[in-house]
C-alpha cells in the first residue's frame, strides 16, 4: 500500500484527479508541480491512512508509515539542502489538513514546525534577521499549543491563553501592534508561552522536531472526528468515511523582512465575475495575518488598489505611499504571479482561488482550488469561459449551482449596507429576496398602509389564507411559527415575495401591536429588513438594489432549454404570477390553487354564504354568485398562458379556513344572509376539526357537495370556450385533489364530464380538456393502476404525500425537524428535499403502475419539491413529463432539469 506521495521541483507522484486519495489541497499541490508552478517541496499522507488510523489506531499507523515519513522528509531535505531536526542547518515544515472536499475551519495549519531554541538562534544568524527567527518561533509555539495540544478556546467567550499573554505584553510596553514588539519581547513571549503550555498540559513543550511532526500528524487525523468536523459533514452531506490527508511541506517565509510577503488571490472577481485578477497581500507577514484583520491588507493589482482606495476615501497620494499594490511594491513578483494565475486558470478551466508567499523576493504558490463565488459571478464566469473557448456548453450547465440562481432573481441587499446592519433574529429562509418596510400585524392594515404607498412587512405569529391580501401588498413576511412548507412560505414563494418563517425567538403581541426581538420592542410602523435568502432579520431599513435578468443569465437559461428533456411548469394562481413565470421560462401551469381566488375583494362573502347555506338550493344560489368571478379568473389565466396547458385544481382546503373567526364578522355575515348570529356561530364552530389536514377537505368536499365541483367545472369550461372564441389557444386540465380510493375520482370525473357535456350542448361548441388527479395520499400511490384507468394525468402533491408518508404535520414539523437534522436522524428537511428513499418509492411505483395501466398517462409533480434541484433530478430519472414550481423557482428547475439530462448522458 502506498501511503505517501511526494512532490517538488517540477515532479510529483500525485495528480489533480487524485482528490479522493490526496485531498483537494494535496492533489493540486502535486498538479502545480507538474505544470511548472513554483511550489515548496513536500509530501502528502493519504486519506486511506486516515481511515486506517480511525480503524486501527495510532500505533498501527505509525508502524505502517514511519519509514515512509522518514524517507519523505529526506526527499524535502535533498531538494532544499537543509536538514530537519538539525540546529546547524535547519529545515522547518508546515503541516496542513486537506479533505477530498473543502471543509473550511475544520483544522488550523501549523507553520514553522521543527523549531526550538537552538534552531531559532541559527535562523537568526543565517538570515541576519533575529526578529524573523523569534517571530516564527513564538508563532509556532502558539499554533502548536492551540491546534495540537488542544489549548485553543472551545467557547467563543473564552480567551486564548497565548493572546492573553501577548495583550499583557503589549500593554506593559505601551504598544498597539504585534509588529511593534522587539526581539527581546518576542524571546520573552516564547518563554512565557512554553510556561503556559506546561501549566495547561502538565508537560514540557516538545523540542524534538520529529516529536513535533508526529504530534501534528496525529492532530490532523484526530481533527477528522472533532465535533466541529462531524457537524460540518452532516450539514453538508460529506461521507464519514472520506478521511483527511496530511500535507507536509518545506516552509517558505513571508515574514523574512520587507522583501517578503504573503497573500491570497482570485483569477476573477468572486463577487461579480468580472475578469479581473485580484487579491490581497501583506508585506513581512505569515499566513493567517491576511485574514486576521490585524493589519490592513493591500491590493495586488494597481487597478484594484485604486478602486479600493476610492471606496475607503483614501487619496491616491496616500494610497501609493502607504498602501501600494504588489505591482508597485514588488513588480517582478507581481508579474510572475499574474502569469501563474493565468496559467492555472487555463489549466483548470475555472476561476482559481490561490495562496502564495514571497520569501526574500522569490514567489511560491501554496495552494490553488476552484474558487467559491456568488450566483452572479457563477453565471458570468461560466459564460465568459464559454466565449473564450475554455469550456463547452454542457460544462456551463454542469458548473451551475441551480439554487444560486435565486440570488439573481430578487432585489438584493446592498452588500455594504448589510455589513453594517444589526441582526435581531433568525428564522428559515422561506422565500428568497431582500425586503425592507414598516411593521404591520394585520392584513387590512397592510392593505390600508400600502394604499398610502407605504412599504410594509407583515409580522405574524403564523399566517392563514385570510392574510393573503395583506401578504400580496407587503414587501415581505416574517412569522414566528411555521416551516418551509407552512402557508406563509408556500404562498410567499408563489408570489416571489420575500419571507422569513419560523423565527422562534421573536415575540409577537397582536393586542399591543408589538414584536420583541433580541431584547428590543418594535411597534407598528417601525422599520425592519428581512433577508429571505438567509433568514436574517435586521434592525431598520437596509438599502436594496434590483437584479438584471438579461445578458449572461439569459444565455445560460437558453442553454438549459437546449439540453433539458423534462418540461418545467409553474404553480400560479393569478394572471400576474402566470405571466411572471412565463417570462422566467415556464411552459404551462401545473397547479392553480383555486382557493386563493376566494379571498379577493367581496368574494369571500359569497363563499361564506355558500358554506353556511342550510340546503342545496341556497348553496346553489351562493355558488351562482361565485361562478362568474371564477370564470373571469380562469379567462385571465388562460389568456396569460396562451398556447400552454393550464392545470386547475378544484377546491382543496377545509371549509373552516373560509369562515369568520371573529364575532364582529360573524354578525356581518348573519346580517347579510338574513340568518341569526347564534346560528352562524354554531355552523362556523361546527366546521372546526381536530386535524383539518386529515379532515373534510380535498375531493371529500366535492363528493359531499357535488354542486361545488359542478360550479368549478362549469367556470373552467365556460372560460375556456370564451377565450377560445377570442382566438386563444387554450388547454385546460382539471385536477382533483386528495384522492385515496378509486370511487372518489370516478365520482368527480363523472361530475366534471357531465358538466362539460351540458356546457357544450348549451354553447353548441366544444373544447378539448383533460381530467386528472393529484397523487398525495399514500393509498393513491399504492392503487395508482386503478386510478390511472379513470384519468388523463397524475400530479404528485409531494407536500401532502410527505406529510402523510412520514406522519409529520407540515405546519408543525418545524419544531423538531431542525433538531432531527442536528442529531443526524434526518439528513434534510423532507418538506424541502424529496425523500427519495421513502416518499420517492411511492412516486416511482405510482408512475410505473399508472403508466402500465394507462400508457398515455401524463405525469408531473407540483409539490414544493418541484423547484428543488436534487428532487428535480430525481423526477428526471423517473422520466416524469414535467415538474411544476413557484414562478421564481422556474429558472432553478429548468437548470436542474438540464443538468439531470446532461449528467445522464
Ligand atoms: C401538495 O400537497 O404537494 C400540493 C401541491 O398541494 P397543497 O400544497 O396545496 O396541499
Ligand atoms: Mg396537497
Amino acid at each position: 500500500m502506498k501511503t505517501i506521495y511526494t512532490f517538488g521541483n517540477g515532479q510529483a507522484e500525485g495528480r489533480a484527479d487524485m482528490k479522493d486519495l490526496l485531498g483537494g489541497k494535496g492533489a493540486n499541490l502535486a498538479e502545480m508541480n507538474l505544470i511548472g508552478v513554483p511550489v515548496p517541496p513536500g509530501f502528502t499522507i493519504t486519506t486511506e491512512v486516515c481511515r486506517l488510523y480511525n480503524e486501527k489506531g495510532r500505533e498501527a499507523v505509525v508502524a505502517l508509515i514511519k519509514d515512509d515519513v522518514m524517507k519523505s522528509v529526506a526527499h524535502i531535505e535533498n531538494l532544499t539542502g537543509n536538514k530537519f531536526n538539525d540546529p546547524s542547518n535547519p529545515q522547518l515544515v508546515s503541516v496542513r489538513s486537506g479533505a477530498p472536499v473543502s471543509m473550511p475551519g475544520m483544522m488550523d495549519t501549523v507553520l514553522n514546525l521543527g523549531i526550538n531554541d537552538a534552531v531559532a538562534e541559527t535562523m537568526a544568524q543565517k538570515s541576519g534577521n533575529p526578529r524573523f527567527a523569534w517571530d516564527s518561533y513564538r508563532r509556532f509555539v502558539q499554533m502548536y499549543g492551540d491546534v495540537v495540544l488542544g489549548m485553543k478556546p472551545q467557547n467563543k467567550n473564552d480567551i486564548d491563553p497565548f493572546e492573553a499573554i501577548i495583550e499583557e505584553m503589549k500593554e506593559k510596553k505601551g504598544v498597539k501592534l504585534d509588529t511593534e514588539l522587539d526581539v527581546d519581547d518576542l524571546k520573552e513571549l516564547v518563554v512565557r508561552f512554553k510556561a503556559a503550555v506546561k501549566e495547561n498540559t502538565g508537560k514540557d513543550f516538545p523540542t524534538d522536531a520529529y516529536d513535533q511532526l508526529w504530534g501534528a500528524i496525529y492532530a490532523v487525523f484526530d481533527s477528522w472526528n472533532n465535533e466541529r468536523a462531524i457537524l460540518y459533514r452532516r450539514m453538508n452531506q460529506i461521507p464519514e468515511e472520506y478521511g483527511t490527508a496530511v500535507n507536509v511541506q518545506a516552509m517558505v517565509y513571508g515574514n523574512m523582512g520587507n522583501n517578503s510577503a504573503t497573500g491570497v488571490c482570485f483569477s476573477r472577481d468572486a463577487g461579480t465575475g468580472e475578469n479581473l485578477f485580484n487579491g490581497e497581500y501583506l508585506i513581512n507577514a505569515q499566513g493567517e495575518d491576511v485574514v486576521a484583520g490585524v493589519r490592513t491588507p493591500q491590493q495586488i493589482m494597481t487597478v484594484g488598489s485604486r478602486r479600493w482606495a476610492e471606496m475607503q476615501g483614501i487619496s491616491e497620494e496616500e494610497r501609493a505611499s502607504k498602501y501600494p499594490s504588489l505591482e508597485e511594491s514588488m513588480p517582478e513578483c507581481a508579474a510572475e504571479l499574474v502569469k501563474i494565475q493565468h496559467n492555472l486558470e487555463e489549466h483548470y478551466h475555472d476561476m482559481q482561488d490561490m495562496e502564495f508567499t514571497i520569501q526574500d523576493g522569490k514567489l511560491w504558490l501554496l495552494q490553488t482550488r476552484n474558487g467559491k463565488r456568488t450566483g452572479a459571478a457563477m453565471v458570468k464566469i461560466a459564460m465568459d469561459l464559454l466565449r473564450e473557448g475554455a469550456i463547452d456548453e454542457k460544462t456551463v450547465i454542469k458548473r451551475m449551482e441551480p439554487g444560486k440562481l435565486d440570488e439573481l432573481l430578487h432585489p438584493v441587499f446592498d452588500k455594504a449596507a448589510v455589513k453594517s446592519a444589526k441582526v435581531m433574529a433568525k428564522g428559515l429562509p422561506a422565500s428568497p429576496g431582500a425586503a425592507t418596510g414598516q411593521i404591520v400585524f394585520f392584513a387590512d392594515d397592510a392593505e390600508e398602509w400600502a394604499s398610502r404607498k407605504k412599504k410594509v412587512i407583515m409580522v405574524r405569529i403564523e399566517t392563514s389564507p385570510e392574510d393573503l391580501r395583506g401578504m400580496s401588498v407587503a414587501q415581505g413576511i416574517l412569522t414566528a411559527r411555521g416551516g418551509m412548507t407552512s402557508h406563509a412560505a408556500v404562498v410567499a414563494r408563489g408570489m416571489g415575495k420575500c419571507c422569513v418563517s419560523g423565527a422562534g425567538t421573536i415575540k409577537v403581541d397582536y393586542k399591543a401591536r408589538t414584536v420583541e426581538m433580541n431584547g428590543k420592542t418594535y411597534n407598528e410602523g417601525d422599520w425592519i429588513s428581512i433577508n429571505g435568502s438567509t433568514g436574517e432579520v435586521y434592525d431598520g431599513a437596509v438599502a436594496t438594489v434590483d437584479p438584471d435578468l438579461g445578458g449572461d443569465y439569459a444565455a445560460v437559461m437558453a442553454l438549459a432549454e437546449k439540453y433539458s428533456k423534462m418540461d418545467v411548469y409553474t404553480n400560479a394562481d393569478s394572471p400576474r404570477d402566470a405571466l411572471k413565470a412565463r417570462e422566467l421560462g415556464a411552459h404551462g401551469i401545473g397547479l392553480c390553487r383555486t382557493e386563493h381566488m376566494f379571498f379577493e375583494g367581496d368574494r369571500i362573502k359569497a363563499m361564506r354564504e355558500m358554506i353556511i347555506a342550510p340546503d342545496e338550493e341556497s348553496r346553489r344560489v351562493a355558488l351562482n354568485k361565485l361562478l362568474p368571478l371564477q370564470r373571469g379568473d380562469f379567462e385571465g389565466i388562460f389568456e396569460a398562458m396562451d398556447g400552454y396547458e393550464v392545470t386547475i385544481r378544484l377546491l382543496d382546503p377545509p371549509l373552516h379556513e373560509f369562515v369568520p373567526h371573529q364575532l364582529e364578522t360573524m354578525r356581518e355575515l348573519a346580517e347579510e344572509t338574513g340568518r341569526k348570529l347564534e346560528e352562524v356561530k354554531l355552523i362556523c364552530d361546527g366546521l372546526e376539526e381536530f386535524n383539518p389536514m386529515l379532515g373534510h377537505r380535498g375531493c371529500r368536499l366535492g363528493n359531499t357537495y357535488p354542486e361545488i365541483t359542478e360550479m368549478q367545472a362549469r367556470a373552467i369550461i365556460e372560460a375556456a370556450l370564451n377565450v377560445k372564441a377570442k382566438g386563444v389557444d387554450v388547454h385546460p386540465k382539471i385536477m382533483v385533489p386528495l384522492i385515496g380510493v378509486k370511487p372518489e375520482i370516478q365520482m368527480q370525473a363523472d361530475i366534471i364530464n357531465e358538466t362539460a357535456k351540458k356546457v357544450f350542448a348549451e354553447r353548441g361548441e366544444t373544447v378539448a380538456y383533460k381530467v386528472g388527479t393529484m397523487i398525495e395520499i399514500p393509498r393513491a400511490a399504492l392503487v395508482a393502476d386503478q386510478i390511472a384507468e379513470v384519468v388523463d394525468f397524475f400530479s404528485f402533491g409531494t407536500n401532502d404525500l410527505t406529510q402523510m408518508t412520514f406522519g409529520y404535520s407540515r405546519d408543525d414539523a418545524g419544531k423538531f425537524l431542525s433538531i432531527y437534522k442536528e442529531l443526524g436522524i434526518l439528513k434534510e428537511d423532507p418538506f424541502q428535499v424529496l425523500d427519495q428513499e421513502g416518499v420517492g418509492q411511492l412516486v416511482e411505483m405510482a408512475t410505473r403502475k399508472g403508466r402500465a395501466a394507462n400508457p398515455d398517462l401524463n405525469v408531473g409533480i407540483c409539490g414544493e419539491h418541484g423547484g428543488e434541484p436534487k428532487s428535480v433530478k430525481f423526477c428526471n430519472k423517473l422520466n416524469l413529463d414535467y415538474v411544476s414550481c413557484s414562478p421564481y423557482r422556474v429558472p432553478i428547475a429548468r437548470l436542474a432539469a438540464a443538468q439531470a439530462a446532461v449528467e445522464a448522458e
